[in-house]
């Protein structure tokens, strides 16, 4: 028998189980299907040596009360439930260069960020203060950022301003211009990236930054407790392979197990790259599938996730952004055989009863997809498991030394202390995932043309909407929103609008 619901999901990434959780919260009968073993997408988490490690999530921003992640994540009933651990507030992001000795330091709240910054920069205060004001002002653009729920009309002119541009207006010194935009691994920067999508995400760790204790996927766990609780499914090995049309609306979904889910609305939250293949050609004109097929895709990523030999090396409460030069800030993703990595990001494990010795460390650097593209036919993940071949771990072993060099650079006795050493490539975040070329963060947003790579959660096909981080924005904070984003679509804005000032309200 076809089982019938309201709304079915198909995908249980954040975007996925936010919508799912809104909607079950809102009587609608709710069924999540997700492909993988684990629940959450980029929240997943994976064990090496007893080790937790992230797949997708190092760190989040704006949890303080009366802060917006905090806002959303309480309405969602998950927020008193987290374990997270605050980084340093004078120091949760360090940003390094090879040719400069200094280390600078991004803090958390806008006074104390200013000060710090002010001290290492003392002839730059004029521009700092130039940049915090521009910062708040952009963020403040943003309605649903600041939880309102009013529609206010954007001023399109930000979507076309580049970071780069505005920098180049406060400031002709290129070593703070880089040190202002030194967590850019964030969005995937370059000097074509909008102002906002450096200051809706930059802004929201200024406001405070946590990590989560022994990993992201207890926010996916906890969603999914809460769905199940309103009455929802939220169903794993569930891969949707079709849809099935009634006229010009979806009627159901099929997955790789033959079974058929009914329902009177669908969401997607898979990448609408991949949406458009499985409908195959089907609700969506051309104009639409071709513009959506030509967004180009976000860089992917080489991880390595190193397991410490027990009080070896000490934990470090703040992330490390590294680049070869000033200059390499707005071209790393450009690197080629011989200097990669040109840039890294550096985040540390955190567990319960964290004492001065970290568990845990995970590198992350831009890596193309072409560089693992001979083995794009072979496909791995827990559920489904293909060898991909020796030449692949020769691969692997090779960027893993590269790697392993230049962080040595930095801390000099890292090899001594490492007990294990794991990896991920672009295809294990297209095979965990399901991205195109295993994409980092969606598409590419590009200044110069701000509304090529817009897609609205309300499609074409009058029952079926997106969500995700292919839309609006990416990252916690940004597909959260996204999920209240699509479901206002289904509920009407102003009702959810109401029902999530009601919950504040009664909380706060
Ligand atoms: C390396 C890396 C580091 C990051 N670090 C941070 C960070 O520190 N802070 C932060 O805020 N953000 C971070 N992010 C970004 C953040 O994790 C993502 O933007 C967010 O989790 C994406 O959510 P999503 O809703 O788009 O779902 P996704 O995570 O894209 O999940 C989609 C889900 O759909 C499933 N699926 C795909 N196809 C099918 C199908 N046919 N049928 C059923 N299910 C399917 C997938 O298995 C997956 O579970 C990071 C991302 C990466 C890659």
């Amino acid at each position: 028998m076809n089982k019938t619901y309201d709304v079915v999901i198909i995908g249980s990434g954040l975007g996925g189980l936010v919508s799912a959780n809104i909607l079950a919260q809102h009587g609608y009968k709710v069924c999540v299907l997700e492909k993988n073993n684990q629940f959450g997408g980029s929240l997943q988490t994976f064990v090496r040596d007893k080790t937790i490690f992230d797949t997708g999530v190092h760190y989040l921003g704006a949890l303080d009360v009366g802060q917006n992640l905090n806002g959303y994540f309480t309405y969602l009933g998950i927020m008193k439930d987290l374990k997270l651990h605050q980084l340093d507030k004078d120091k949760y992001d360090v940003i390094t260069f090879d040719n400069v000795e200094q280390e600078f330091f991004h803090g958390q709240g806008y006074d104390q960020f200013k000060t710090i910054l002010k001290k290492q920069f003392p002839l730059e205060e004029e521009a700092i203060e130039a940049y915090c004001t521009k910062m708040q002002e952009v963020c403040m653009q943003f309605p649903l950022y600041n939880l309102n729920f009013n529609n206010t009309g954007y001023d399109k002119e930000i979507f076309g301003l580049k970071l780069t541009d505005f920098l180049n207006s406060i400031t002709k010194n290129d070593l703070l211009k880089a040190v202002l935009s030194g967590s850019n691994f964030l969005y995937a920067g370059n000097e074509n990236t909008p102002f906002y999508v450096h200051a809706l995400s930059v802004n929201s760790y200024i406001n405070s930054a946590y990590r989560c204790i022994n990993g992201g996927s207890q926010i996916s766990k906890l969603l999914v407790k809460k769905i199940r609780n309103l009455g929802g499914d939220v169903l794993k090995h569930q891969e949707v392979i079709k849809f099935h049309f009634n006229k010009k609306t979806v009627h159901s979904v099929e997955t790789k197990k033959g079974q058929v889910f009914v329902a009177k609305q669908f969401i997607s939250n898979i990448d609408p790259k991949l949406t458009l293949k499985l409908l195959a050609n089907k609700g969506f004109n051309k104009a639409y599938t071709n513009r959506i097929n030509s967004l180009k895709n976000v860089v992917s990523g080489f991880s390595i996730y190193i397991v410490f030999k027990p009080n070896t090396f000490k934990y470090l409460n703040y992330n490390y952004y590294h680049f070869q030069n000033p200059e390499s800030v707005w071209n790393a993703q450009n690197y080629n055989i011989e200097n990669w990595p040109v840039s890294y990001m550096l985040s540390f494990g955190v567990k319960k009863e964290q004492d001065k010795w970290a568990e845990s460390l995970t590198a992350m650097t831009y890596m193309h997809y072409d560089e693992v593209k001979i083995w794009e036919n072979t496909f791995n993940t827990v559920a489904e498991t293909n060898d991909r071949g020796d030449a692949y771990e020769i691969f692997k072993k090779t960027k893993t030394e590269l790697f392993l060099n230049e962080i040595e650079k930095k801390f000099p006795n890292i090899r001594a202390c490492i007990q294990s050493v794991h990896t991920s490539t672009p295809l294990s975040y297209r095979d965990y995932i399901g991205n195109s070329e295993g994409a980092m963060y969606g598409y590419v947003k590009n200044a110069e043309r701000p509304f090529e790579s817009f897609i609205s959660p309300k499609t074409q096909i009058e029952n079926l909407f997106f969500t995700g981080q292919s839309l609006n924005m990416h990252g916690i904070l940004g597909v959260t929103i996204g999920g209240f984003l699509t479901c206002a679509q289904i509920i009407g804005k102003e009702i959810l609008g109401k029902s999530v000032l009601k919950v504040l309200d009664a909380k706060h």
